[in-house]
């Protein structure tokens, strides 16, 4: 599997494609993004399944593109759909479609790449982790030395902190994180390092 990183919107967000035998699946594609949209053209790979770690507009105002060129089905949490669904918690110019909900212990099978989802609020409520084999897609949960914010509408500090710690416990030390804003990291590292939460 090859996993390829775009970096869209002024917030820097992580949209990530993961590729095996021609087949792929994206994950917060945060803004329209050419480059993203060439790539699937010219490599001919089939997009089976667009994955939303949570329902923030930097995470998901790319979705109706892909959606248009790929016609990949879009899976996000029950309780972020308003994210979605709602324009004037989204700031975006139309509503966010999706075709499947998913929560916490689902799993996600698509024809060449499996996931387990793991339920993570806390930055929002209906924050998604996405675990396949050893890699975790952490959207804004864990980032590098770092977690996601809480000083906005339906954040929980609490939630969040218990929801790391959930990570920490349920992951190998060598489990690589790939997190919605910067660099990757490891469970490993962050247990020693994340001052947020240690552990
Ligand atoms: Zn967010």
């Amino acid at each position: 599997m090859e996993i390829k990183t775009f970096i869209t919107t002024n917030l820097r967000s992580n949209c990530y494609i993961l590729v095996n035998r021609q087949h792929a699946v994206v994950i917060d594609p945060g803004a329209p993004d050419d480059v993203l949209l060439d790539f699937i053209q010219a490599s001919g790979v089939v997009v089976d399944a667009i994955l939303l770690t949570h329902g923030h507009f930097d995470h998901i105002g790319g979705v109706m593109a892909l959606k248009a060129q790929t016609g990949a089905p879009v899976y996000v949490s029950k309780a972020d759909e308003d994210w979605l669904l709602d324009t004037t918690l989204s700031r975006l110019d139309r509503a966010v479609e999706f075709d499947r909900t998913v929560t916490d212990g689902d799993n996600i099978t698509c024809p060449t790449m499996s996931f387990k989802v793991i339920g993570t609020p806390g930055h929002s409520e209906g924050g998604l982790c996405y675990l396949i084999e050893d890699i975790l897609f952490s959207g804004d949960t864990l980032f590098y030395q770092s977690i996601g914010r809480t000083d906005i509408p339906k954040a929980s500090s609490k939630d969040l902190y218990h929801s790391v710690k959930k990570l920490y416990r349920l992951l190998g030390e060598s489990t690589v994180v790939y997190p919605g804003h910067g660099r990757k990291t490891t469970i490993g590292h962050e247990k020693q390092h994340n001052p947020f939460v240690r552990g």
